[in-house]
């Protein structure tokens, strides 16, 4: 008698918890504001707890400035500005440097922290927040005393005091690429955070301590909407660089109009990320999970449109569906965790609102089977096909893990409903063919493009949006620009 051979579809792991340790993690029970050096109490501000969107526990109390508080920062801004703008390039390159070695040194407590106040896998938090938040200051440090450079050779001076708003989604880091460009061409900053992620800003602002930053050269103000929409109507400001999404932004610019306050907007986006037939399909699946799971799809840049070519789109669904199912979801603090919780509650119903809106616009919805904590935000990954260029999935970002799959039969369709979008952030094309790929990237209208990859971000490398997204660059010789007066 012959055994049957023995049957193998497809290999499950079962992974045994990893959990990161919070024991080494200090954090104060309440921080006050960071203005002129010093944390400080509010004047007219309050306190508020800031919730884990995984245990919707409180992990510290932070203040929120008041109307008061914004005007002592950039009082303290201002008095800085002359004194930070006359110290010699190599000096103001050496505090960056410094902070950027600081951020090293306390990178797995910034990495846990981003975490436990975010709701980001800490997998993500260590090796992309952190690692690209100090590679932001080292490289800035290496652009101070090269300025005129970066600009063709003009000569430049800093535009003075900057108000700088970042959204939740990548705390730390975009206090980093705001704050590393502004100081290196030697303006002053007040940094608001976003209500919800408070805390790596505040240990940023220890950092910045320890480095002996020159008081009042950058405050850090936590604080809510009320708090951003105050900073920018600040008349003591000449900059405001906001990251947010494009309703603020278009209210901030509206506010601004016919004073001398120039602005960066870095917006919203609908990303397309496009797989032609001769793609590696197996690695473009890898992009199009990277593209639109990572940080649980609070991504500006998301690859949340999916257009695949019709003759592939079978063969690529089966696959995506497939990988998603080995996405494990749960606690962010586990090392093995792909997809953490929702930043909010008031995310969470966003990212439901419109997932029912395309299952009621007739759009098929998948989302993957997995057991969800109890407390928490969380959502599972999601898919939907069937999806009409006019749906409310394929037009609005959604900034969650869901992803709307189109289709396309030829380049010139694809071209067509990439760009049938009023934002025009980021796009990713799997190709094998390199002409292809330069002759479609070019063809979008998209700050960012990237090819074979998705969601790959460098210093070096200048990121902005087109129409919606936004204006203005950050990262490389590019996210100078905003904060130079050239002559
Ligand atoms: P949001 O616009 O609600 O908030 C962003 C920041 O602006 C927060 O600090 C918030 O407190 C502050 N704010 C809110 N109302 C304000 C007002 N009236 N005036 C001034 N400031 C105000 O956005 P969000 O929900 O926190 O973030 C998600 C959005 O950010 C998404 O649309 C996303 O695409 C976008 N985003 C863009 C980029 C980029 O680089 N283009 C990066 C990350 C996030």
């Amino acid at each position: 008698m012959t055994t049957p051979p023995e049957v193998r579809s497809r290999i499950v792991w079962d992974y045994a918890p990893a959990p990161e340790s919070p024991d080494h993690v200090r954090l104060r029970d309440s921080y006050g504001l960071f203005v002129d050096g010093d944390f400080r109490d509010p004047l007219d501000g309050t306190r508020v707890p800031t919730l884990n969107p995984a245990t919707e526990e409180p992990v510290a109390e932070v203040a929120f400035a008041g109307p008061a508080d914004l005007r002592r920062a950039v009082e303290s801004a201002r008095r800085a500005q002359p004194g930070w703008a006359a110290l010699s390039a190599l000096e103001r390159s050496k505090y960056l440097f410094r902070i950027a070695r600081l951020i090293q040194e306390r990178a797995r407590e910034l990495a846990i922290v981003e975490s436990l106040d975010g709701g980001k896998p800490v997998r993500e938090s260590r090796d992309v927040d952190v690692p690209l938040a100090a590679a932001h200051f080292f490289h800035y440090a290496g652009w101070a005393d090269k300025l005129s450079y970066g600009v063709g050779g003009r000569a430049v001076a800093p535009v003075g005091v900057a108000a700088q708003i970042v959204p939740w989604n990548f705390p730390l880091l975009m206090a980093a690429w705001k704050l590393a460009p502004a100081l290196a061409c030697g303006n002053t900053s007040v940094l608001k955070p976003a209500e919800t992620t408070p805390l790596t800003a505040l240990l940023l602002a220890e950092i910045l301590q320890e480095a002996e930053l020159p008081p009042g050269v950058v405050s850090i103000v936590p604080g809510d909407g009320a708090a951003g929409a105050a900073l920018v109507r600040e008349p003591d400001i000449d900059k405001v660089a906001f990251t947010g999404s494009t309703g603020v932004g278009k209210d901030i610019q509206a506010a601004l109009a016919g004073r001398p306050v120039s602005l960066t907007l870095e917006l919203g986006g609908k990303s397309a990320n496009i797989v032609f037939e001769d793609a590696a399909l197996d690695q473009a699946v890898e992009g199009i999970v990277n593209g639109i799971f990572f940080n649980q799809g609070h991504v500006c840049c998301a690859g949340s449109r999916l257009l695949i070519q019709e003759s592939v789109a079978d063969t690529v669904i089966g696959k995506l569906w497939e990988r998603m199912g080995r996405l494990r979801v749960g606690d962010p603090l586990d090392k093995n965790t792909d997809v953490g919780a929702i930043n909010s509650r008031e995310q969470l119903e966003r990212i439901q609102s419109l997932v029912s809106a395309g299952e009621e616009e007739g759009a098929v919805r998948r989302s993957i089977a997995c057991e969800l904590p109890e407390r928490g935000w969380w959502f599972a990954p999601t898919v939907f096909t069937e999806v009409a260029p006019a749906h409310r999935i394929a037009v609005e970002e959604i900034f969650g893990p869901v992803v709307s799959v189109l289709t396309f039969r030829t380049q010139a369709e694809a071209i067509e409903k990439a760009n049938n979008s009023t934002y025009g952030l980021a796009a990713g094309i799997w190709t094998d063919k390199g002409a292809k790929a330069f002759e479609v990237a070019s063809a979008l209208q998209a700050g960012v493009v990237w090819q074979n990859t998705y969601n790959h971000f460098d210093p070096t490398a200048a990121f902005g949006g087109y129409k919606e997204s936004g204006f203005g660059r950050e990262g490389g010789p590019a996210g100078l620009r905003p904060y130079l007066r050239v002559t």
